[in-house]
C-alpha cells in the first residue's frame, strides 16, 4: 500500500504559497507509515517548528492498474474520505530552496490523516463535493471539488503513467486555501459536507 499525494490541484492554494500553477499534477509520496487512522493519538513532531495542516479529499484504489485512461478512471477508486497531509512548512521551505526532496518534510510518521472512508456507491455525485476543516471550533479550510486544478479521472490516469495503482493506495488529492500553522493542544475535525469524518487533537 502506497500513499500518492498531490500537490497544488487549487489555484488559490498554489497562489498563497507564492507557486506556479502547475501545467501538470505534482506528485510526491508518503510511505505507509505516515498513515494514521482512527484514535491513535498524534503528537507534534520534535524536528519542526511550523507544523501546517493542509485538509484533502482522499481517494481509496479498488483496483490494479498502470496506464489508465480518464474514461476508465472512475472504475479504479470506490471510497473517499477527508484527511490532512500535515507539513513541516519550515522544512519544507528550507528543502525548497536547496532543492533538495520533500520526505523529511511531508513524509515522517503519522503525517497522512485519514478519516472514515465513504463507499461511493453507483449515482454518488462527484460534482461539487465540498469538504471543510475545523480548527478549535471555527472553519479554517473549505473546499469543492470542482475547483481542483486535475480532475479525480485525470489524476489516477496521469499518476498510472508512472506508478502502477494498486488496491488499497490513497490519493490525497490536494489542498485548497487557507493552509495554517497548529500547535500542542489545537484539535481539528475534518468533514464531507456536513459529516465528521474526524477529529484529532495534536499532543
Ligand atoms: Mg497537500
Amino acid at each position: 500500500m502506497k500513499i500518492i499525494c498531490i500537490g497544488r490541484n487549487y489555484a488559490d492554494h498554489a497562489k498563497e504559497m507564492g507557486n506556479e500553477i502547475p501545467d501538470e499534477p505534482v506528485i510526491f509520496m508518503k510511505p505507509k507509515n505516515a498513515l494514521l487512522q482512527g484514535h491513535t493519538p498524534f503528537y507534534y513532531p520534535e524536528f519542526t517548528n511550523e507544523l501546517h495542516y493542509e485538509c484533502e479529499l482522499v481517494l481509496r484504489v479498488c483496483k490494479n492498474g498502470k496506464y489508465i485512461t480518464e474514461k476508465q478512471a472512475p472504475d479504479y477508486y470506490n471510497a473517499i474520505s477527508v484527511g490532512i497531509d500535515f507539513t513541516a512548512r519550515d522544512i519544507q521551505e528550507e528543502h525548497k530552496k536547496k532543492g533538495l526532496p520533500w520526505e523529511k518534510a511531508k513524509a515522517f510518521d503519522n503525517s497522512a490523516i485519514l478519516g472514515k472512508l465513504i463507499d461511493i456507491k453507483p449515482g454518488f455525485n462527484k460534482k461539487g463535493i465540498l469538504f471543510s476543516l475545523k480548527m478549535n471550533g471555527e472553519t479554517v479550510q473549505k473546499g469543492n471539488s470542482d475547483d481542483m486544478l486535475f480532475s479525480f479521472d485525470s489524476i489516477i490516469s496521469h499518476i498510472s503513467n508512472y506508478f502502477s495503482l494498486n488496491i488499497g493506495d490513497l490519493i490525497y488529492t490536494g489542498t485548497p486555501a487557507g493552509v495554517g500553522e497548529c500547535v500542542v493542544g489545537d484539535e481539528l475535525e475534518g468533514f464531507l459536507g456536513n459529516e465528521k469524518l474526524f477529529s484529532l487533537t495534536v499532543k
